[in-house]
């Protein structure tokens, strides 16, 4: 799989990518993720790829020229181009599969009030948000969107099955607590059931903690009463 990220921070889109699960899923070749700084498309001699909002209102609006220079220099035939914004689907899992299966993503990311609307109009393929919150740029958005999508790359995980068995495998369910030694901590026991060995058991345990805690925590997930 291909990543490219177009933003006006690439060094913090990168970062977050640069150790760990992910940074072994780049080393093995699982992925080839660049970072690509917006102002090179900029043909302002300052670099400048910004200017006012039409209409008025505070803040700075990112330039068309710049925008669609860059993405037609790296979109490629079977590209998929998404834009890191507030406005777009809240990014759930089973999207994040669906995009873990695409050859090339060309992820654009904007910053100050946003990008021009006709790029959105002419060039962006689908719109994604994080969350129902607002970020200063779109570098850390698409940081967090590589991440997920790497890590249910086959290869990724050092366990396939962790991406199997977790929160939203379901996508209404979340996954059960989990455990581990010592035994017993500050007079907390690990459940008995998790050390029967009972497989059967185990499972159905699982099932019922992780619909209770979907309950408690995610009532809006669905109907778990
Ligand atoms: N003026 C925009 C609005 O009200 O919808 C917010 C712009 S925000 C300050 C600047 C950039 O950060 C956005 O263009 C987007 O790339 C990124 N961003 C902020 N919040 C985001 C979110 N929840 N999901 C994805 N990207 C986000």
């Amino acid at each position: 799989m291909r990543i490219d990220i177009l933003t006006l921070f690439p060094e913090i889109a990168l970062a977050p990518l640069s150790d760990s699960i992910i940074q072994r899923a780049r080393g093995a070749g699982l992925v080839d993720v660049r970072g690509h700084n917006l102002r090179d498309w900029s043909e302002d001699k300052h670099h400048r790829v910004d200017d006012s909002p039409c209409g008025g209102g505070p803040g700075m609006v990112l330039q068309p020229g710049p925008l669609h220079a860059a993405i037609m220099a790296l979109k490629k035939e079977n590209t998929r181009v998404i834009l890191m914004t507030p406005q777009g689907a809240p990014l759930k899992q089973a999207r994040v599969r669906e995009l873990s299966s695409e050859g090339h993503l060309l992820i654009v990311c904007g910053h100050y009030e946003g990008i021009d609307h006709r790029i959105v109009e002419t060039l962006i393929d689908e719109e994604v948000s994080i969350g129902d919150y607002v970020l200063t740029n779109g570098a850390i958005a698409a940081a967090i969107l590589c991440d997920a999508v790497i890590r249910l790359l086959p290869g990724a995980l050092g366990d396939s099955q962790s991406a199997v068995e977790e929160s939203f495998s379901d996508p209404d369910l979340l996954e059960a607590p989990c455990y581990t030694r010592p035994i017993d901590f500050m007079g907390i026991k690990v459940p008995d059931v998790l050390l029967s060995g009972n497989h059967a058991k185990i499972k159905a345990w699982r099932r019922e903690k992780a619909e209770e805690r979907t309950r408690k925590n995610r009532p809006d997930l669905s109907d778990h009463a």
